[in-house]
């Protein structure tokens, strides 16, 4: 029996409908999740960590007894999973009619090193995840068929705690895999489903776990079997854990086994979607099985697997972390290559940047880029930092030609929009205010996807401003609320003076303007830049007619000490007697302090080295928010900022100028010195300006400019159609050409 039915069996039948939720990811986007788990037992769902499946199971059945008592809630439930049925079963879909050749037996295989899904499933470490995530969302909205491959691991990625100095001391909780929203895959003699990839002349036998995401089933993959040997069972242990070897036998498992388990599982993509080079070796896996079935060569097997195939490279420098020196490929690869029919160099050539050259390493990114029909980076400039640092790869053609394009990332509008929003969102833009609006008649002419969704979003003018700026302030209160029970927590953990703890009933004030940064911790990222020049900071934030403060959230990798020594000097500021009350660090950023930070802040902070944010996908979430950016030209902020116009506001602002990136320390002093000015001449007199109300109708002039001007754009509904006109159709003349374009 499968674990919903074993669920069901559980409840008091008018719950039942609940394990189906429970068990299916929908539940976390749609608009009318707000209690529908939590009120059976708040706390349990909160130690829980939200985990739908683990609260039912640990709720009395007494509890569950008297919610299945009341009508109202029976009234509800009924109502969503009438919704949920209906959205499972639609079959006039956006992609059914657009890509009628993508089917669930012949879908888009997705595959990457981690999905940031919700917080209950702690697969991800941060953006690169959370744009997985997203993407299988809209996927499953779009009606696209697609199924996502990734890794389940056992202790997932690192939780943070700061000690008494400020160091970020790393720990792991494990997962409890049986009593989560997963499901192992199993047979029909009810065997869990295994394949058998080799690691280290060892075999490993793995197994697969299912979540559901909405329309689209997510397979993870875990090597933590007792038929494994003891330390291959650790190789699904941890996100980015370990060594180089351990990352190496992960993306094997990843690649090599993924591939293996939809193949055992008779799913035959249509399409090979390769996110991140982390997953490459998944192609020549598709090329193997090719070579096997077919009966073919390998350079028909690989023209074969290229046409099916796409990558999306998100790093802006030559993977460091994804290139692995011929000494290992030797000894992971020897078995395999013979397989291929290749022989050692020609296999070695794939990855190689410089071909022949015996010193380079084994690139998965050259892997993917040689061995997909498009590759595209995630905005605008990205793809041009792409192409400049790729170039080498094509000797023959000028910097411009070289055949990377560009999707630019996109954040999922109903899980990223508060509730409280997205009720006045209907309110105001109609029910389907969250949908692609695309006249699919003349798609091939729409080469702007969102012109029509545009068009909707114009009525974010007609939101009364009181009641725009009323829910904005409830969602504000209710992040200082929690960011304060977080910091006491922390404080108490770390058994500080009771003054200090004391003092978080003085830490954050409603009223004040409020920034937000929440982010990894690594150094491109210039997570201090704002303290700078202290004294300086010093002055803006505590202004006494107009004070600034400031919410932190992130970690630092592992191995990461200059990461870490960023966040151990902002936990001094923490501490500072002049900006204690206004500089709260809230520790173990996850998915649900990302939403509560997104939702509640004034001004989202963004502050990276040029040009090494790719894309960013925070700063999106939180203008769907009404949160206004605050960012320096990069990533996806160089197409999103709109400077403002006679008659419009501008929907943001951008910190600085690039003068010379390569005097690191100048360029700091440029953007820190551009980051205050603004602060103080623009964006705390704009703030603090109100009538007699104490309404700012300039600031919420900027609001509704920062939503309607970045939601349809940024959303990850409008990335996955333009990844399915551009990249997913089956034939290569209809697509929308690879879209390149150059920054100024
Ligand atoms: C969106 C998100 C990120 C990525 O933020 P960037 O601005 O792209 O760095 C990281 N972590 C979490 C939890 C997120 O939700």
């Amino acid at each position: 029996m499968n674990p919903i039915s074993q669920l069901k069996k559980k409840l008091p039948s008018p719950l039942r409908r609940l394990a189906d939720l429970a068990y299916n990811y929908w539940w976390s986007w749609t608009p009318d999740r707000m209690s529908l788990f939590s009120i059976i037992e708040p706390t349990v769902w909160q130690n829980c960590y939200h985990n739908p499946v683990a609260l039912l199971e640990a709720v009395s059945y007494e509890r569950l007894s008297q919610v299945a008592e009341n009508p109202d809630y029976l009234k509800r439930l009924q109502v969503l999973a009438n919704h949920f049925d209906a959205y499972m079963r639609e079959r006039s879909t956006w992609g059914r009619r657009v890509a009628p050749h993508l089917t669930p037996e012949e879908p888009v295989a997705y595959f990457c090193m981690e999905y940031g899904i919700h917080e209950s499933l702690y697969t991800y470490c941060g953006g690169l995840g959370v744009l997985a995530g997203d993407y299988l969302k809209s996927a499953s909205d779009l009606g696209v068929p697609m199924v996502g491959v990734g890794l389940l691991y056992k202790q997932g990625y690192v939780c943070q705690r700061l000690n008494r100095s400020g160091w970020q001391e790393d720990f792991y909780r494990d997962n409890d895999f049986e009593h989560m929203p997963l499901e192992l895959v199993r047979d029909e003699y009810g065997q869990p489903v295994t394949v058998k990839v080799t690691v280290r002349q060892r075999t490993v036998r793995v197994q697969v776990w299912k979540a559901r995401i909405g329309r689209v089933d997510l397979y993870l993959l875990d090597a933590d079997r007792p038929d494994n040997d003891p330390i291959d069972r650790k190789l699904t242990g941890q996100l980015y854990g370990g060594n180089r070897e351990t990352r190496l036998a992960q993306q094997i498992l990843l690649g090599i086994g993924g591939v293996q388990v939809l193949h055992t599982l008779e799913i035959e993509p249509s399409v090979y979607h390769i996110n991140e080079g982390s997953s490459a070796f998944a192609l020549l896996e598709v090329v193997r099985l090719e070579m096997e079935y077919a009966g073919s060569t390998f350079d028909e097997a690989q023209r074969w697997v290229r046409d099916r195939s796409v990558f999306t490279t998100h790093t802006p420098v030559p993977d460091g972390n994804n290139a692995f020196s011929a000494d290992m490929m030797d000894s992971f690869f020897g078995h395999y290559w013979p397989q291929l029919e290749l022989e050692r160099e020609e296999f070695l050539n794939l990855g190689a940047r410089r071909i022949g050259d015996p010193w380079e390493p084994f690139s998965l990114s050259v892997l993917a880029l040689r061995m997909t029909r498009q590759a595209n980076a995630v905005s605008q400039r990205h793809g041009k930092v792409s192409r400049e640092m790729w170039q080498i790869l094509y000797p023959d053609k000028a910097e411009e030609e070289v055949p990377i394009g560009y999707v630019t990332n996109g954040a999922h509008l109903s899980s990223w929009t508060a509730p409280l929003l997205v009720d006045l969102y209907s309110q105001h833009l109609g029910k389907n205010w969250s949908q692609l609006h695309m006249n699919t008649t003349d798609i091939w002419t729409h080469v702007e996807l969102h012109l029509a969704s545009k068009e909707i979003w114009q009525n974010v003018n007609a939101i009364p401003e009181r009641e725009l700026w009323r829910r904005h302030c409830i969602l504000k209160e209710r992040l200082i609320a929690y960011a304060r029970s977080q910091v006491l927590a922390s404080r108490l953990e770390r058994k500080e003076a009771k003054d200090d703890i004391m003092a978080v009933e003085r830490l954050l004030d409603p009223n004040v303007l409020t920034l937000g940064f929440a982010r990894r911790f690594s150094p491109y990222k210039r997570g201090a830049l704002i303290f700078k020049d202290l004294q300086r900071a010093i002055r803006i934030f505590s202004n006494a007619r107009r004070p600034i403060q400031i919410i932190f959230a992130g970690k630092a990798r592992p191995g990461d000490d200059e990461g870490k020594r960023i966040i151990q000097r902002l936990m001094e500021w923490c501490r500072h007697p002049a900006l204690r009350d206004r500089v709260a660090f809230i520790e173990d950023y996850d998915l649900f302090t990302a939403k509560l930070m997104v939702h509640g802040v004034d001004v989202w902070l963004n502050t990276p080295r040029r040009p090494t944010e790719a894309c960013g996908t925070s700063g999106q979430k939180a203008a769907f928010n009404g949160v206004i950016n605050l960012s320096i030209g990069d990533g996806w902020w160089c197409e999103g900022h709109q400077p403002g116009r006679a008659g419009q506001p501008s929907n943001g602002w951008t910190i600085g100028e690039e003068v010379d990136t390569s005097d690191q320390e100048h360029q700091d002093q440029i953007d820190a010195d551009s980051l205050y000015t603004l602060l103080e001449r623009e964006i705390a007199p704009l703030f603090y300006e109100r009538d007699r109300h104490g309404i700012p109708h300039k600031w919420i002039a900027m609001m509704k400019a920062s939503i309607r001007t970045n939601a349809p754009n940024f959303n990850s509904d409008r990335m996955v159609a333009e990844y399915v006109m551009r990249a997913y159709l089956d034939d290569l003349s209809r697509p929308l050409p690879l879209k390149a374009g150059h920054v100024a």
